[in-house]
């Protein structure tokens, strides 16, 4: 499995539709300030199903659509697609009937959020346990925010922890148990 695309519409800064092709061995986004490097990488945690506002940065959920400028007025969507490469059929069952994936997040004003696999709607925890069980997903080690590093050195053995059984593939395991004591 391989993120191939992304794409964004109305997502924070990003108010035209912009198509990113992640080319093999992409590591780094570079620009200058406030150009968008981090918007993008929350725009791929966002697409995987995170749900804390906190995480994108903002208030609520609503504050990831493009809130308007000078000479622009505001959206009332954004969406973005994160297209997947799995000619390997490495993907987890439910999702493994075809060479490529397309998951796609849209959310209204409003209205919350929907989630669709090749255009198929499907619920916010399938797609978080495809990330999960894919060994990444919006807390993945392999996603690095800006500050983190010195977070995780800063970190308690117990929340170190989390990071290593993230990067094991074992973190979709314990959402599943927790929701089985939960039953
Ligand atoms: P730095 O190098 O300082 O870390 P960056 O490239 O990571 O910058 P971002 O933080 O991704 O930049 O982008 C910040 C820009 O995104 C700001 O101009 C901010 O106003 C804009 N922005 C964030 N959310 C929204 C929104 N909902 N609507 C419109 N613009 C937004
Ligand atoms: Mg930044």
């Amino acid at each position: 499995m391989r993120f191939t695309r992304l794409r964004l519409n109305g997502f924070k800064s990003f108010v035209d539709p912009t198509d990113l092709v992640i080319h093999e061995g992409l590591t780094g986004v570079v620009g200058p300030n406030g150009c968008g490097k981090s918007n993008l990488l929350e725009a791929l945690r966002w697409v995987m199903g995170e749900n804390r506002p906190t995480a994108m940065r903002g208030g609520g959920m609503e504050d990831v659509i493009f809130a308007g400028a000078a000479t622009r007025p505001a959206r009332h969507f954004a969406e973005v697609a994160l297209v997947i490469d799995n000619q390997d059929r490495l993907a987890p069952s439910g999702f493994n009937d075809a060479d490529q994936i397309e998951i796609v997040r849209r959310i209204t004003r409003d209205a919350g959020s929907a989630y669709k696999a090749n255009t198929k709607d499907v619920r916010a925890r399938d797609v978080q346990m495809l990330f999960a069980d894919a060994s990444t997903g919006s807390h993945s080690p392999a996603l690095v925010r800006q500050g983190q590093i010195s977070e995780l050195i800063n970190a308690k053995p117990k929340a170190r922890r989390r990071v290593l059984e993230e990067a094991a593939g074992i973190s979709g395991l314990y959402a599943r148990r927790h929701e089985a004591e939960l039953k």
